[in-house]
């Protein structure tokens, strides 16, 4: 099969009126498909349950985005069997065969770029260019894990030895349980599926119950490209009861999960524990939490540091597992660079994403309870220099909210908040700041702003994290450009975007023959 040379996909241009005509005309179009019910897909069947789960708008309590059927155990149960089944000739296809429904795939999202956009800013509170970045991304895995499926599909040459071929060949693992988080939920959901199956995998895919209809929509897609039944089963449902049973069951081969800290521990722990007819030990790749931080010298561009400490805070409300919560400032340059992300910070306007404000509302209820929480402790712990007000009467919104003089120790230095909250601590030295930015569980994202060569070579070496962004901002990493994953308390270590990811999800064989 030929295919074209990977390219990214190429950002929309905001400033021309006919694009945001586009994306005014989806929101629209979307808003009157607001309410309807979706169902479960089970093999060959779309099973509209009793129990179905509303999703809401984050901006606007009033507004249910769709009714989603829930699956219970019962439902996994088929969809493991559905799954089982269609296996047994999903495995047998050519990798090359595989990739071309992610071809396919790809193609449909770019015609229905804008109204996609619209169901992820409606559903998960992004404003227009988070909602692009995220729908980019998906088509990127798309184009991405298809062309590397179809490199890992060749195999690799060994050692000849006289009268013998040797080679390495990659097979599927076998059923998958497949649970992304809410905050990318077109991008993640779409990159944590599709390199499973276009590796031979059929999967059951539970969706963030805060986010399951955008999900749905990347279900309709593969439906309109063919993709056999029962290759991907769609199982919407309460983690306790049915991701527990699903990471548990002895006919599942691997878990691919994305999300916080604690649930990923607890699916890794879950997952690990063997049960009774269990033939393998479970592959988990886990992607979970980062504290991320940026690093900044005497010697940066402040301008564009101060740039970088906005974004990576403050885009999409901080809930990125990437977010860049805290900064780390040289002391001779620390007031004057607080005074520039404080002056950036208030030129943020607040409000719904489909107003395309720059600040949109956090997730949920529980999310505001939470960042809330942890400003009162920022208030306790350090001193408050802009933001820290919230507000949930018709949306769960929350100022972009910042700290200074914030101890290396202090609780909002070193737990994740996942929220637009920012803690700005004092170093006399950069090796100061990196052994600060070291000092927390996670090894995520990094940045670092400096002029100095010896500095970025001594960050290379010694800022511990998964992406270091030298003079940029540590959200953002783009496919294939920047292969996104972290280690430690971030997770299992894997990295999105490229071709190793897929390795996570095949096994190799050696396969010598004799001549
Ligand atoms: N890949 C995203 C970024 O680089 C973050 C993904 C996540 O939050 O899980 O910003």
């Amino acid at each position: 099969m030929a295919v074209l040379t990977f390219r990214n996909e190429p950002q929309i241009n905001w400033r021309e009126k006919e694009n945001k005509d586009r994306i005014r005309h989806a929101l629209n179009n979307v808003k009157e498909q607001f309410s309807r019910e979706y169902p479960l897909y089970v093999g060959t069947q779309e099973i509209f349950t009793d129990k179905k789960l509303p999703s809401y708008n984050p901006s606007d309590h009033e507004e249910i985005i769709g009714f989603v059927s829930q699956a219970n155990t019962e439902r996994v149960e088929e969809a493991i069997l559905a799954a089982r089944k269609s296996f047994l000739t999903w495995q047998l296809k050519s990798f090359e065969e595989r990739a071309s429904y992610l071809f396919k795939a790809a193609e449909v999202m770019r015609s229905q770029k804008f109204e996609l956009m619209a169901w992820q800013i409606y559903e998960a509170g992004k404003n227009w260019t988070e909602a692009e970045g995220e729908l980019n991304e998906a088509i990127d895995f798309l184009e991405m894990y298809g062309r590397k499926a179809i490199e890992i599909g060749e195999g690799k040459d060994l050692i000849r030895l006289p009268g013998i071929d040797n080679r390495l060949e990659y097979t599927p693992l076998g059923v998958g349980a497949i649970i992304p988080p809410w905050n990318f939920p077109l991008a993640i959901v779409v990159g944590m599926t599709v390199s499973a199956i276009v590796t031979g995998n059929t999967v059951l895919l539970k969706p963030a119950s805060l986010t399951p209809v955008i999900a749905v929509k990347f279900m309709e897609i593969m439906k309109a490209v063919d993709l056999p039944e029962g290759v991907i089963n769609f199982v919407p449902g309460p983690s306790r009861e049915i991701g527990d049973y699903m990471v548990a069951h002895k006919d599942v081969n691997f878990v691919s999960f994305t999300g916080s800290k604690d649930a990923g521990l607890h699916i890794d722990e879950v997952a690990h524990t063997r049960i009774p007819g269990q033939k393998w030990i479970k592959r988990v790749v886990a992607e979970m939490g980062g504290k991320n931080g940026v690093v900044v010298d005497k010697s940066a561009d402040l301008s564009s540091a101060a740039e970088g400490i906005v974004s990576s805070a403050f885009g999409y409300q901080g809930q990125k597992c990437s977010a860049g919560s805290r900064a780390i400032v040289h002391e001779s340059i620390y007031e004057q660079l607080i005074d520039e992300v404080v002056e950036r910070a208030r030129s943020l306007r607040i409000g719904p994403g489909y107003e395309n404000n720059e600040v949109g509302p956090v997730i949920d209820e529980k999310a505001f309870e939470k960042i809330t929480e942890y400003i009162q402790i920022g208030k306790e712990e350090a001193t408050l220099v802009f933001g820290g007000k919230s507000d949930k009467e018709a949306g769960y919104f929350i100022e972009p909210t910042i700290f200074k003089d914030v101890n290396s120790n202090s609780r909002i230095m070193k737990e994740e908040i996942f929220g637009p909250v920012l803690a700005i601590c004092k170093v006399t030295d950069i090796k100061e700041g990196i052994e600060i930015y070291n000092n927390t569980e996670f090894g995520l994202t990094g940045a670092i702003y400096t002029n100095k060569r010896d500095q970025i070579e001594y960050a290379r070496k010694h800022m511990d994290c998964g992406n270091l962004f030298i003079n940029g901002k540590c959200t953002g990493a783009m496919v294939g450009v920047q292969p996104f994953g972290g280690y430690y308390m971030s997770g299992t270590g894997s990295k999105t975007g490229c071709l190793e990811y897929l390795l996570n999800f095949v096994k190799a064989k050696t396969v010598s023959e004799n001549l």
